[in-house]
């Protein structure tokens, strides 16, 4: 996760709740991505520490447990700079040109000057992050497919290339599809910080039902006697993901008959999001500064030394060590 800022529901519907779940199952690695940050805001550093320990309180908020999970910052983490300049080496450029939020990212964005070196290259960057855990599995939203596909024939390429007895150093992770409802913001667009749309998972009770107040709903539904369709408003689409089954139906029925106003539909939204966000702001009111930094400080500590056998590896495969041994 990119530390641009607190994180919002979109990010916790369709990150952050998977994770928690999942460092139940597996061995977990998170990290809050300052490196990444720099690929689009290297104008401006001046907010990424800050920006770094808001995301990390809004993982422990969410629930994840330093116990059960490695949560580091990938800038404290040397092995970061170190993978992408040796995977930079054997990736062709056309590979990254073709990657499809490149373009995308350059026309959205077009008020930053993104025609960087470190832009073409954030994909290896994200390549390198996954590789140097030697993980089975990536845990991603549809959305983020592409970039591990393009981890996969990185690694593929690098053990064509380079080779440790049988082994291969760099074995191809595998998506693990995590589902991840598309979460619309108050303006109906995918709820997203730079459309301005949010509702952070900080946002206080008055805050969140002010929001919600001012979200837009089924066009078609102008009038308080219009009939309207909950699958046609974004309001319906927060009922879908946060509500309960029973409340869900009321909906469906006031919607659709005319029932119900949009503003005491509204109301039900901003409750079923406030006993969400409760639990989660109280876990994370329960954090002090000096504790997430040593959280921080030891989940790099721990992943430092992961990476490292990693990279030890990666030298000893491609010969770059000083005496040539192969490190077996
Ligand atoms: P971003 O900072 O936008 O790259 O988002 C970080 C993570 O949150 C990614 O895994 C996204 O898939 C997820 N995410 C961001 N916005 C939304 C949204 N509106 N709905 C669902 N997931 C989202």
């Amino acid at each position: 996760m990119r530390p641009t800022g607190k994180l919002h529901l979109g990010n916790f519907m369709g990150a952050l709740a998977n994770w928690v779940k999942l460092q139940e199952q597996y061995e977990c690695y998170f990290f809050i991505a300052d490196l990444h940050a720099l690929t689009t805001d290297y104008a401006d550093t001046s907010q990424v520490a800050t920006n770094t320990l808001e995301v990390a309180l809004d993982f422990l908020g969410a629930g994840l447990n330093p116990e059960n999970c490695t949560i580091f910052v990938q800038s404290q983490v040397k092995q970061h700079y170190e993978l992408p300049l040796l995977l930079g080496m054997i990736t062709p450029l056309g590979w990254l040109e073709r990657v499809p939020s490149y373009k995308e990212m350059i026309e959205n964005l077009a008020q930053k000057d993104l025609t960087t070196y470190g832009f073409l290259g954030y994909p290896v960057l994200m390549a390198s992050d996954i590789l140097l855990y030697q993980p089975q599995f990536v845990p991603v939203g549809q959305d983020q497919q592409a970039h591990v596909e393009l981890t996969r024939e990185i690694a593929r390429r690098f053990n064509q290339f380079y080779k440790l007895g049988e082994q291969e150093v760099l074995p191809e992770p595998k998506v693990l599809l995590t589902p991840s409802p598309k979460l619309p913001g108050t303006d109906g667009r995918k709820m997203s910080k730079s459309y301005g749309n949010t509702i952070q998972m900080t946002d206080p009770e008055p805050v969140v039902r002010q929001k919600l107040k001012t979200m837009v709903t089924d066009p078609a539904r102008i009038r308080r006697t219009d009939k309207g369709d909950p699958d046609k408003c974004p309001v319906g689409d927060l009922h879908k993901v946060f509500s309960t089954p029973a409340t869900l139906a009321k909906v469906y029925d006031g919607c659709r008959s005319a029932g119900i106003g949009c503003i005491e539909c509204k109301g039900w939204a901003a409750d079923a999001l406030v006993q969400v966000l409760n639990p989660i702001q109280e876990r994370r009111a329960g954090f002090t500064e000096p504790q997430v930094l040593e959280i921080l400080h030891e989940g790099s500590s721990r992943a430092r030394a992961r990476a490292q056998q990693t990279m030890d590896e990666v030298h000893a495969a491609m010969k770059m060590t000083l005496t040539g041994d192969t490190g077996r």
